[in-house]
């Protein structure tokens, strides 16, 4: 089982939930809001082997956190692999902050370009044509994975042709509209994620090895038996990995 986006610390109880992660021997990039939090996070789940941190500053907190720019700065080394969550968010609520995200969203860019270039969990809603541009002037950036996409047709093309990668949930693939667009995707540019504790399904908080309601979603979608989902997010993981040599 893969988790590709989590946010582990967000839980009640992170430490129950990570115990948990351990025993079934699920991978999980847990993903984080404030460049504030990585050393905490990094510390909650240390030897365990499977998760990984990747360093975030959520584009719904980047008007309250853009001061911590110095700070992802300063800690992006450490984040050999990973950085999210990161991205644009074009809803109503964060539309009078469309400014300050496109500046933390623009630094985080070049930073990790500077860098050499990483996997990046990235965060698009209702701002997807904005996310794509920026993206595309920082070709050198690393393999964007558009967690929980929910753009249109067109949107989905033109990154799929940019040579993004999609992380893919339950709750999205629950609804028609998220199914229709996971069919258009290729299935070598898919991996599942729960981005728990937000996402919910039947009402309640996912949780990491809920990805298997997404492997059995895309068995269906696919038509191909689990084992075979199974198969293919595995190699897909492996082919991402090796796209970012660490
Ligand atoms: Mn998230």
């Amino acid at each position: 089982m893969i988790d590709l986006h989590c946010h582990l610390d967000l839980y009640p109880n992170p430490h129950e939930v990570i115990r948990q992660c351990r025993d079934l021997g699920i991978y999980v990039l847990s993903v984080t809001t404030t460049p504030q939090a990585w050393h905490g996070n990094t510390r909650i789940v240390e030897g365990c082997n499977r998760i990984r941190t990747a360093l975030g500053l959520h584009p719904q907190l980047a008007h309250e956190r853009y001061s911590e720019l110095d700070l992802f700065d300063e800690l992006l080394p450490l984040a050999i692999r990973y950085v999210g969550e990161i991205g644009l968010e074009g809803s109503r609520d964060w539309k009078p902050f469309a400014d300050i995200q496109i500046t933390v969203f623009r630094h985080i860019l070049q930073s990790v370009t500077k860098a050499g270039g990483r996997i990046l969990s990235i965060h698009s809603r209702a701002a997807v044509d904005a996310v794509l541009d920026h993206l595309a002037e920082y070709p050198q950036v690393g393999i964007p994975v558009l967690h929980w996409f929910s753009g249109n047709k067109t949107q989905l093309t033109k990154a799929i042709d940019m040579g993004c990668w999609f992380s893919v949930n339950p709750a999205m693939l629950r609804s028609k509209k998220g199914a229709l667009l996971v069919q258009q995707v290729p299935l070598d540019r898919i991996l599942t994620e729960t981005d728990g504790p937000f996402a919910k399904h039947n009402k309640n908080s996912l949780m990491p090895w809920d990805v298997k309601i997404a492997e059995s979603q895309l068995s269906q979608l696919w038509q191909i038996p689990e084992e075979e989902v199974v198969n293919r997010l595995h190699s897909n993981f492996k082919n991402l990995l090796n796209l970012i040599e660490k």
